[in-house]
């Protein structure tokens, strides 16, 4: 008998996954050869070490043409981007990060 894997106390977005994640995470990842697919302003990827699958427009559209793999850098950024554009802009100063691969 296997237990369910939980190793998912640090997720914010357990409750919106299905039950095949793994599986599906898997796929993005073998299908995006592991690396970022994040589109760079000049049409290429960014391509370094892919270690976040997500979700390009409908969080809850699981489907794999809907997932992509980023590394955490680009997943962040995206994420505080969705995240900013669903509340009022009204932070005084926002940081700016520059992606490591860029310096
Ligand atoms: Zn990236």
């Amino acid at each position: 008998m296997v237990g369910i894997a939980t190793g998912w106390e640090g997720s914010r977005r357990r409750e919106e996954l299905p039950p095949n994640w793994p599986t599906l995470r898997a796929q993005v990842i073998e299908r995006d050869h592991g690396l970022c697919q994040w589109r760079m302003s000049d049409g290429s990827i960014c391509a370094e070490d892919g270690t976040d699958v997500d979700h390009i427009r409908d969080r809850d559209d699981h489907r794999l043409r809907n997932l992509q793999l980023l590394c955490s850098w680009h997943h962040d950024r995206k994420t505080a981007r969705e995240a900013n554009a669903a509340k009022p802009r009204f932070s005084p100063r926002r940081p700016r990060e520059i992606h490591p691969g860029l310096l």
